[in-house]
């Protein structure tokens, strides 16, 4: 067998899926446990930096578009008129930077449980933090989960939960509960977007329970947008919209004419993603 030098490779191991990622790098550019996660940045030959929490690969400088901009222009161009977004999670702040590019949000608030995550993101990946100082942005380091008990009810029209992995402080992003929490907080025409991991090693235990949570919580109208992801486990991801209305039609006019420029989303993008794949179709109410 001829296996790279483990030195010079991160990997992320997936166990239970008999699987991994790796990225060759040159270095380690910083580690340190914070209060909640450990957090490791590297320097790539390759994807530019790549920030790990605990284990975990987060985004890599090359990659990350495919993500943020699925994880938010679907969402803001299937309300009707999104001005006010919470961003649950995103301390990386890319998905916060997509959403600033739409002229009609009035105020974007991110609530990050962890402050190293952004204060680390701005060092190492300031092209995504451009946006930091947008007058419309507010940032609040605490729990998402008790933030969304809290918040008044009506208050958002569109709620981004961008977290990790449903272990450790992100468990209770992925429950009836916060969903309920989320529904109250949601004005008629609101909904929420959710990371929901891969549609091929994930589907039966995540993104089916997420759907159920999600309408048992009171959510009419879900589904599943997958999109490719290189640096996470299989290379494919998704991400999960629930609304009290339709969420599979779309400003398709503005979505053609953004007025700002993208990487990977486009209106035909947009469209595409909401194409099911055959083995979705038992669990969809679309
Ligand atoms: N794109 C990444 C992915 O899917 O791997 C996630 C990006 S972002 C770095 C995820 C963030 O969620 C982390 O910074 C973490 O601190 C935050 N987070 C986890 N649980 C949270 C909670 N309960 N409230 C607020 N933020 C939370």
């Amino acid at each position: 067998m001829n296996l790279p030098d483990k030195t010079h490779w991160f990997t992320e191991i997936c166990e239970e899926h008999g699987s991994a990622i790796s990225f060759r790098i040159r270095r380690r550019l910083h580690e340190e446990k914070t209060d909640y996660q450990h957090i490791e940045i590297y320097e790539t030959t390759d994807f530019g930096n790549l920030m790990v929490i605990d284990g975990f690969i987060m985004l890599t400088s090359r990659d990350n578009f495919l993500y943020h901009e699925m994880m938010s222009h679907p969402a803001l161009f299937t309300h009707p008129d999104p001005e006010r977004v919470v961003i649950i999670g995103g301390g990386d702040c890319g998905t916060l930077r997509e959403v600033l590019k739409h002229k009609g949000v009035k105020h974007a608030l991110q609530v990050e449980i962890d402050e190293r995550v952004t204060r680390l993101s701005e060092h190492y990946f300031p092209e995504l933090c451009e946006s930091n100082r947008d007058p419309r942005t507010e940032f609040l380091f605490g729990d998402g989960i008790q933030w969304m008990k809290d918040a008044e009810p009506g208050s958002v029209d569109i709620i981004i939960v961008d977290s990790t992995d449903p272990i450790g402080p992100a468990e209770g992003l992925f429950t009836e509960d916060f969903y309920r929490s989320c529904y109250r907080v949601l004005g008629d025409t609101g909904l929420i977007v959710q990371q929901s991991e891969s549609p091929l090693l994930h589907y039966d235990s995540i993104i089916r329970p997420m759907h159920s949570a999600m309408q048992a919580a009171g959510f009419s109208h879900t589904h599943t947008l997958p999109f490719p992801q290189p640096c996470y486990p299989s290379g494919w991801w998704s991400a999960t919209l629930a609304g009290k209305q339709d969420v599979t039609t779309f400003r398709d006019g503005d979505a053609e004419n953004p007025g700002f420029t993208t990487q990977y989303y486009t209106r035909n993008i947009h469209q595409g993603a909401l194409a099911m794949p055959a083995f979705f179709l038992k669990s969809h109410s679309g």
